[in-house]
């Protein structure tokens, strides 16, 4: 089915996006998955070529350009070079830790961040999970107690991505714990503030080239300028910001069955076994139909997400609809793929072996597919 969401000015931007992943990803992509980040250069990169920040306003060093399909074709671009581990580190600024300064920001602390966020100088994370809590936001137990004209940050992060390179933290806090999620704030702790560690850089499943380290905040001292927003309301910014987040990952999800389909389709015309490709097979075709057919639902619904976004929308339910289903379908296919490769399926110099292992993740993170449907299960009155 044909896709309507793009004009062809985002045909153009995807052209030059398409040729910066060739450029200056897919060379480098196996070191970084070896190193477990990608290089700091390819940040400064992507901000000298005006990838970063494409939604802050020009004046800030951004393009100006509020309009999330830039966003949905960085992303299907990375997962149609098989780069998207590389990617995943900058759609999460560009899309999660922008909007945040964007949108809650003072007008002191939107020039201090914003030009470096787009010019890849600053590197950004937003840090939620904690070792003993990521479901249950509201138990967070990183404290922000207040001293005067800073904050003292007692705490430790995990799983966060960037955690490594960043240079600018967005960290959920807790600035009065008796209030359990009213308590809750979002305080910007940079490189450099003493007490401020890197944990380990964590040895992943897949993603390999995506930073995913863990935090530690031991007295650190945070200016009150550095509060996001207004004391207390953490929570509710976060609430209002993940539909977003979701909508991220299953636009992610949605790239990465398509490419999954067109490699093994690729495969099955080429590999022969009795005599004939292996896609003549009837439980092959079969498949394949199959897995063509999900795949269109999937993006049908999908680009209406994202038409719904544009709009104004989308609400937190259709997110997690779009989230649970489309990495629940993702999951399937990777599978359906490897099985169709049969061997070379499991060895991974094959791009779809990859893929397999960075499926796994997509329905645990930016809220698991369970809370995903807690959220559309309360919506329904049960
Ligand atoms: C690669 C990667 C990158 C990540 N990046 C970031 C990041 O940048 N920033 C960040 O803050 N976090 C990040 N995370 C953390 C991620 O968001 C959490 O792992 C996720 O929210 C789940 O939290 P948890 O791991 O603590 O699991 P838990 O909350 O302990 O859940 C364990 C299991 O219990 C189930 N469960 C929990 N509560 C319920 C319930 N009410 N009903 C039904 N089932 C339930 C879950 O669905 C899950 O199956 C990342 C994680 C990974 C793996």
């Amino acid at each position: 089915m044909q896709r309507t969401l793009f004009l062809e000015e985002h045909r153009l931007f995807r052209d030059s996006y398409r040729h910066f992943v060739e450029k200056e990803m897919v060379p480098h992509y196996a070191q970084w998955e070896k190193d477990g980040h990608v290089a700091r250069d390819l940040w400064l990169k992507a901000g000298q070529q005006g990838f970063l920040g494409i939604n802050v306003p020009e004046e800030l060093g951004g393009s100006g350009i509020d309009d999330y399909r830039y966003s949905v074709i960085m992303m299907e671009e990375v997962a149609r070079a098989c780069v998207g581990s590389a990617g995943g580190g900058m759609g999460l600024h560009n899309d999660i830790v922008i909007p945040y300064i964007l949108t809650y920001g003072n007008a002191e602390q939107k020039p201090r961040w914003l030009p470096g966020m787009c010019s890849g100088e600053i590197i950004s994370a937003i840090a939620m999970t904690e070792p003993d809590t990521g479901s249950d936001l509201a138990a967070v137990r990183t404290t922000a107690v207040r001293e005067g004209d800073h904050y003292l940050v007692n705490g430790q992060k995990t799983f966060i991505t960037n955690g490594l390179l960043s240079d600018l933290v967005v960290a959920v806090v807790k600035t009065n714990p008796a209030l359990g999620h009213k308590g809750i704030s979002l305080l910007i702790i940079e490189r450099g503030m003493e007490g401020f560690k890197r944990g380990r850089l964590l040895e992943k499943v897949g993603l390999k080239a995506q930073d995913t380290a863990e935090l530690i905040f031991e007295d650190v001292q945070v200016p009150v300028s550095n509060l996001l927003g207004e004391e207390g309301q953490g929570f509710y910014y976060l609430m209002r910001q993940l539909a977003r987040e979701r909508l991220n990952v299953a636009v992610g999800a949605m790239a990465a069955c398509e490419t999954a389909l067109e490699i093994t389709l690729n495969y099955c015309k080429q590999r022969t076994a009795f005599g004939k490709p292996i896609g003549s097979f009837q439980n092959s075709r079969f498949k394949l139909a199959e897995m063509k057919t999900e795949i269109e639902i999937g993006r049908v619904f999908t680009d209406r997400c994202i038409d719904e976004l544009l709009q104004g929308t989308l609400t937190p339910e259709t997110a997690a609809m779009a989230k649970w289903w489309t990495t629940d379908l993702q999951k399937r296919v990777v599978d359906e793929c490897v099985q169709l490769h049969g061997g070379y399926g499991y060895m991974l110099e094959y791009p779809i072996a990859r893929a397999y292992l960075d499926a796994r993740v997509q329905s645990i993170y930016a809220g698991t597919n369970e809370i995903m449907k807690e959220i559309i299960g309360r919506s329904l009155g049960v």
